[in-house]
């Protein structure tokens, strides 16, 4: 990961504590005003900020998989479905499925997804700061604020807008 992502993490982390507190209080915001600013935000992070240089996602967290996404990776890695879940998954503590191990076995050396057409929806859809509804997604977006540096400075840009007491 470049320094830069890495200073802009340490940097959320640092202040979990508060961030909590805020996204907490967050709920209270219209729903739609806060999707227009965070959708804002989004974009505008990824300017500057590029998923080739990071990866972190790939790395640390990795995505639970639906059937559709098995059924799609499978097929796009001529592999039985139940060979595919062999190899490479396991039900975490929820009973959900998981990469066996990360990063995930298909993030290539260059940071490049080797599955990127078939990838699982959860990859696809990450880190949520892009999508409607938000208001429901702000304990993961508390999580991904540990993760992403693009959901980092999404964070950093919200307290800006809406306050950070
Ligand atoms: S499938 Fe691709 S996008 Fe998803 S975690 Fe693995 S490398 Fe990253
Ligand atoms: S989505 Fe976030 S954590 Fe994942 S590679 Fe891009 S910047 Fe990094």
């Amino acid at each position: 990961m470049l320094p830069a992502y890495k200073q802009i993490l340490q940097q959320s982390i640092s202040q979990k504590e508060e961030t909590k507190k805020f996204l907490h209080k967050l709920k209270r915001a219209k729903p739609n005003d806060l999707d227009n600013n965070c959708n804002t935000l989004h974009y505008k992070a990824f300017e500057n900020i590029d998923c080739l240089q990071c990866a972190n996602c790939c790395i640390t967290t990795g995505p639970l998989l639906l059937h559709k996404d098995i059924e799609r990776l499978s097929q796009s890695l001529s592999m039985r479905q139940a060979a595919f879940t062999n190899q490479y998954l396991r039900q975490d503590e929820d009973g959900d499925l998981v990469f066996k191990n990360m990063p995930c076995p298909f993030l290539d050396e260059h940071s490049y997804c080797n599955v990127y057409e078939a990838r699982p929806n959860a990859c696809r859809e990450y880190p949520h700061t892009q999508q409607r509804k938000i208001i429901n997604k702000l304990d993961i977006t508390f999580h991904n604020s540990t993760i992403c540096p693009a959901v980092a400075k999404v964070v950093e840009g919200l307290k800006k807008i809406y306050g950070n007491t």
